[in-house]
């Protein structure tokens, strides 16, 4: 039997690279590894619970982020893909599990108090702000899930959702298996500003970004503050370009270009023009499906369709162990 595994992304807009390199990219090796059973979700209720006022969009961001997974390389064969809001049963699952959730376990959870003080801008001071730990706990023991891959800054959260399970089972009866974090080096993505990649900063190169945009994006990035003209030496080290090149350059070319930097004989105009290409290039089997998906909207629904039939199931037999534990129904 293969062990299972789930994760899921919030529908916010168009993916980026950030999104690519700090998640999809190990979704898909998991996949392929041929070890796991795969489960990936739009989190679409997570989204509401910090864009509660701006609904408008989600539906179209839902579907437009699975045809990026589908481009990306994720397999509907291989995985099972679905939409969160689809299965009713995650609702009351977090129904539940909120009945035996201490509120200091949430009022604790750094995440919570780190959104609360950057996104001054929108009332967090709601429940569902507080208790999005406890839909992510339900999400993943709907599917008594082995294992799921997080960043280190989601360590906290999945914590919770260990300590929610262990709970359940001390007080019912051992339903849920204790899910483990499966931790991937990922390595550091920084937008063209040199903060951290995100839509909200409008610093991110997007994963369906080419031709002219890409490489707009590409020039306008920040590099070595000190190199104000060509004959400066450069310092890769502390250059976003550089580290892009790191990712997306052939190993032999990017000793040359770090070279060329230290010594001066490259400018940046040309490091970033070099750059784009690269990424353009790595990009086109990506750009390829994403045109084909987008061409092709009924192969989509299909896809997404079959995956809510395969969670669906689940969520049912899942929910019918909870009720009966609960001696609800
Ligand atoms: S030459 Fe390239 S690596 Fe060096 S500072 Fe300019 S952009 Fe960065």
């Amino acid at each position: 039997m293969k062990k299972r595994i789930l994760s899921g992304m919030r529908p916010t807009g168009k993916l980026h690279l950030g999104h690519y390199h700090g998640a999809l990219k190990n979704w898909v090796d998991l996949q392929n590894e041929g070890s796991y059973e795969c489960f990936y979700f739009v989190a679409d209720w997570h989204a509401l619970t910090s864009d509660y006022a701006s609904t408008g969009g989600l539906k179209e961001f839902a579907r437009e982020m699975i045809i990026d997974w589908l481009s990306v390389g994720l397999d509907p064969e291989k995985s099972t893909l679905f939409i969160q809001s689809r299965i009713l049963e995650h609702a009351e699952l977090f129904v539940l599990l909120s009945m035996i959730t201490p509120l200091p376990w949430l009022e604790r959870n750094p995440t919570y108090k780190e959104m609360k003080a950057e996104l001054i801008e929108k009332d967090l001071s709601t429940f569902g702000f507080l208790g999005y730990p406890v839909l992510q706990a339900a999400d993943i023991l709907m599917y008594k899930a082995y294992g799921v891959p997080v960043g280190v800054d989601q360590l906290p959260h999945l914590e919770l959702t260990r300590e929610i399970a262990r709970r359940f089972n001390f007080l019912y009866e051992t339903i849920f298996p204790i899910p483990e974090p499966l931790l991937a080096a990922v390595p550091k993505m920084l937008g063209t500003d040199g903060r951290k990649m995100s839509k909200s900063y409008e610093n991110a190169i997007c994963l369906s970004d080419s031709g002219q945009v890409l490489r707009e994006k590409v020039a306008a990035m920040f590099t070595d503050p000190q190199r104000m003209r060509k004959t400066d030496p450069g310092r890769p080290e502390i250059c976003n370009v550089f580290s892009l090149h790191e990712i997306y350059t052939a190993h032999g070319e990017v000793g040359e270009i770090e070279e060329s930097c230290r010594s001066a004989s490259i400018g940046c105009v040309a490091c970033k023009k070099r750059l784009a290409g690269r990424i353009e290039e790595s990009m086109r089997d990506i750009h390829e499906r994403q045109e084909h998906y987008r061409a092709h909207g009924g192969e989509v629904e299909d896809i997404i369709e079959e995956g809510i039939a395969r969670a669906r199931k689940i969520a049912g037999t899942t929910m019918a162990e909870v009720r009966s534990a609960l001696k609800i129904r």
